[in-house]
């Protein structure tokens, strides 16, 4: 038999021992294998370091390969060695400790290294980068003994990072020097929902800001800024950028530029060395995602088994962001450059976003936010360079998957080489999804995770997982693992709502705790949701937890794009006075307020108004809060009516404001919107409102769950009464139904399609019943209180919206 050559690996992390598996697999005698690393653990996820530090996963959850995996592979592995010298010539290697080993073959797999700001101040203590499982402890550690963090940083690393302390209690601000989060990855739009987003999981963020020191004596005690500003902070992290290692292949005399110079098969320009990895850089590029490291594995491992092999090409990457309850997708060129055309959406309400980017008919880039379930699709386009000519808006509307290409989504899978890269984050391929579900027996996505680890980080790939299973395991797929109304529980709604009024569960946290949440801090889907289950159920006792709610919600007003906020007195049923409208004016006039516009609900907008002078304004106006924000009553749309109008039946306006003053302030899962027509002709527009009231010749038409929103549907009529008590009576109990049985944040339109109408009549033809849910309505309502009015009499709440000295206002 031909005596192995012998073939080094410096560096034990994600790139080189993929190379190695691979390598093992198709030429397992080839080579005799030493492998040097200088940390001191087995080859591990580096990705997941972010889950270990959010609390999704511990440190022995995240090797990839154990202790066991390189004796039984024969492999020589000396952990704790750091290589000091190639000598190329000898062809020999030489760590740290004085270790020599020579060499047939040299991969360098050395990584990156955080960038460390050069600032006064950087070298005290407390003050770490975020790139392994030493910085990992150092967060954890420092999380124990200090309250307060900073993370320098708004890109991928930097939020990973702020997340993870935020979970391990500290206060945590991210500063960033560019005006929005993410830029690399996201446009302005994206961005905006994002802060949004971690901001009402308490992250902080100071925009636009360039760090000038550290401040501290021993230890880091914060950040002083150019414009100076400064900020707190016992433990500051640095994540703003991660630079090649190549000082041991530049000190050996291998040609380096930003990275080791290679060729499309990882070749440098020493015969038998190669670079492989974020050291690498290839045709100018060096790579920060572990996809296009795979792919360069796959190749060098080909070239070095002496299997044909066509060379790297470089690679098209994705991002996704791993923050529980936010999701984040971008591919490709995602920005508006010359010769591209982009087509967008947005929805606020649902916080979704999607951006698609084309050139010569093609898909060039993509950014989701909210919902990332086409992410995977996109990629594979992008990457495929698919012509999309003539189906753009079916794409961005989210059709179809059969319609990405010309083949059906289970022949695009199959048409998938085997080494595509499935699960981006661990660098699941399609292939080792295929072989756990034909030869390990995996018959559900839970079993190809555990086995694979497909999936497990954010989640984004699970559809293609799902197709995998459906392609290989056929009739033998098993039991689907149960979804659950977030990543943090397998319960759905109806099974929470019915453990918490068995168990009489009183707070969030202590659902979290008995339904036993995987994330014992619930994300921002479940901690709102629970917060308006447990005020539904116990309306009396619970108490809301502001900081499980939105900004808005929390500051009683509509952020703007700008950071301003927005004043929406109510104006009962449409209708006001001129003793109003001239208090209006006088407010907006005094507090200098930029714009004052009609909404679409008749009633008076006043926009641009400054967070701090929001208590003050809305003393002066001394009106009641119209909820323009939130997830309750908004408006009650009405038309004149009889009063006026010459074919009006019935007083459209008296109506709608006693349907107006009875259900203001109520809470529902999602925004309720009520008007009300004095005659068919329907000019109040009734017939697209959560309820719609119309009147005819002697009563009045009930109609329920239309919507105007993105998707239009008309209302469908829920029975006809014939006095304006009936009305109050019907109305009242079917939204104190909807209240009680929707999940939250659904519209009574989407709900009504999920669970139809018949369900909902039957609930509400016996009067019995029907006045038992008129009575609960009651008493919610009979609890609730202006919230201005509130704020308006108590300090220590207005105290929330003081501009603190020195404080810049916020970027949205
Ligand atoms: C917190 C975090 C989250 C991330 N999340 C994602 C994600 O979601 N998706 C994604 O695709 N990528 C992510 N990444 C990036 C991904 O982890 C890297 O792209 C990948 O680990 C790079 O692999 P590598 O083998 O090139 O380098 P590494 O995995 O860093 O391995 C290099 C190893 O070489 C060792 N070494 C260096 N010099 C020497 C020497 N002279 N002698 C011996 N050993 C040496 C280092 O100690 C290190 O162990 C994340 C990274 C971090 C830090
Ligand atoms: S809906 Fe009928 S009553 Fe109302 S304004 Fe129009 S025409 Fe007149």
């Amino acid at each position: 038999m031909a005596v192995s050559k012998k073939l080094v690996l410096i560096g034990n992390g994600m790139a080189g021992v993929r190379t190695i598996e691979h390598l093992l697999k198709i030429a397992p005698e080839r080579y005799d294998i030493t492998i040097f690393g200088s940390e001191p653990h087995p080859n591990y996820n580096r990705i997941m370091l972010s889950s270990v530090l959010a609390g999704g996963a511990d440190m022995n959850e995240i090797v990839i390969n154990d202790w066991e995996w390189y004796k039984e592979n024969n492999i020589k592995l000396h952990t704790g060695h750091k290589v000091t010298n190639i000598d190329t010539k000898r062809k020999k290697i030489t760590s740290h400790l004085g270790i020599e080993v020579e060499y047939d073959a040299v991969i360098i797999a050395t990584g990156s290294n955080p960038f460390m700001l050069p600032l006064p101040g950087a070298d005290k203590e407390g003050v770490i980068g975020f790139r392994d499982i030493n910085d990992c402890e150092a967060m954890i550690d420092a999380s124990k003994n200090y309250r307060k963090a900073v993370v320098i940083g708004g890109g991928l690393l930097g939020l990973e990072a702020a997340r993870g302390l935020l979970h391990l209690g500290m206060e945590v601000n991210v500063v960033h020097i560019h005006p929005y989060l993410m830029e690399r990855q996201l446009d302005e739009a994206a961005s905006k929902m994002l802060q949004r987003e971690l901001e009402a999981q308490g992250m902080q963020f100071l925009l636009k800001k360039s760090t000038a020191s550290i401040k501290g004596k021993r230890r880091a005690s914060g950040l002083t800024f150019t414009d100076g500003t400064e900020v707190d902070g016992d433990l500051v992290v640095m994540a703003v950028g991660i630079r090649p290692n190549i000082e041991l292949a530049r000190a050996s005399g291998i040609e380096v530029n930003r990275g080791i110079v290679v060729n499309d098969f990882m070749q440098t320009n020493i015969p038998g060395i190669y670079a492989v990895g974020e050291c690498a850089e290839h045709r100018g590029i060096t790579y920060g995602l572990v996809a296009p490291l795979y792919e360069q594995g796959a190749v060098l491992a080909k070239h070095l088994a002496n299997v044909e092999t066509t060379g790297y090409m470089g690679s098209v990457t994705s991002t996704k962001l791993k923050v529980s309850g936010v999701d984040v997708f971008s591919a490709g060129r995602f920005s508006d450059a010359p010769g591209t055309r982009a087509l967008k959406f947005q929805d606020d309400l649902a916080g979704t976003y999607k951006k698609i980017v084309i050139q010569d008919g093609m898909l060039v880039g993509a950014v989701l936010f909210g919902d990332i379930s086409d992410g995977a699709e996109f990629f594979a386009s992008i990457k495929n360079e698919v012509s999309i000519t003539g189906r753009e808006k079916e794409l961005l509307l989210g059709i179809s998957s059969d319609l990405m290409g010309q083949s059906s989504g289970n022949n695009r899978l199959e048409a998938m080489a085997d080494d595509e890269i499935i699960c981006g984050c661990n660098g699941v391929s399609k292939g080792m999804i295929a072989e756990a579900i034909t030869t390990k027996g995996c018959t559900t996505v839970g079993a190809i995770k555990s086995c694979t680890k497909a999936s497990a980080s954010c989640g984004g790939c699970k559809a293609l997982v799902e197709g995998l299973l459906n392609l290989y395991a056929g009739d033998a797929i098993g039991e689907p693992v149960k979804e659950g109304i977030c990543g943090c529980t397998t319960l759905s709604r109806d099974e929470i709502v019915s453990e918490m009024t068995r168990m009489r569960l009183m707070s969030t946290k202590e659902v979290m705790n008995v339904l036993e949440w995987h994330n014992p801090e619930g994300c921002t889907k479940c901690r709102p949701a629970l917060n308006y289950y447990l005020g539904m159920l116990y309306p009396e006792e619970y108490v809301d937890e502001k900081e499980s709610r939105f900004t808005n919600e929390r500051y009683h007003a509509n952020i703007q794009k700008d950071g301003t906020y927005s004043v929406v007195p109510r104006i009962y049923g449409g209708v006001t006075s001129p003793a109003d409208l001239k208090k209006i004016a006088e407010v907006a006039e005094k507090f200098e307020v930029p714009l004052v516009k009609f909404t679409g609900g008749q009633r008076l907008d006043l926009l641009g108004v400054k967070k701090e002078d929001l208590p003050k304004i809305w003393e002066e106006l001394d009106m009641p809060s119209g909820h323009a924000y939130g997830k309750t009553l908004r408006t009650v749309k009405t038309c004149v009516g009889s009063t006026f109008c010459r074919f009006g039946t019935q007083d459209a306006m008296g109506m709608g404001i006693r349907l107006e003053k009875a259900f203001e302030r109520l809470t529902a899962p999602a925004k309720v919107k009520l008007a009300v027509s004095g005659c068919p002709r329907n000019c109040a527009e009734a017939t697209i409102k959560d309820v719609g009231i119309i009147a005819i010749d002697g009563g009045w038409e009930i109609h329920i769950a239309g919507n105007g929103g993105v998707k239009v549907r008309a209302t469908d009529l829920l029975c006809i009464v014939k006095t304006e008590d009936e009305v109050m009576e019907w109305s009242s109990a079917f939204l104190q139904y909807y209240r009680e049985n929707a999940t939250w944040n659904e519209r009574t339109a989407h709900w009504v399609e999920r669970i139809g109408l018949a369900p909902i009549k039957k609930a509400l033809e016996n009067r019995e019943d029907r006045l038992a849910l008129v009575e609960r309505i009651q008493k919610t309502l009979s609890l609730t209180t202006d919230p201005w009015k509130q704020i308006v009499e108590n300090d220590n709440l207005r105290k929330n919206f003081e501009q603190l000295p020195g404080a810049q206002p916020v970027q949205m």
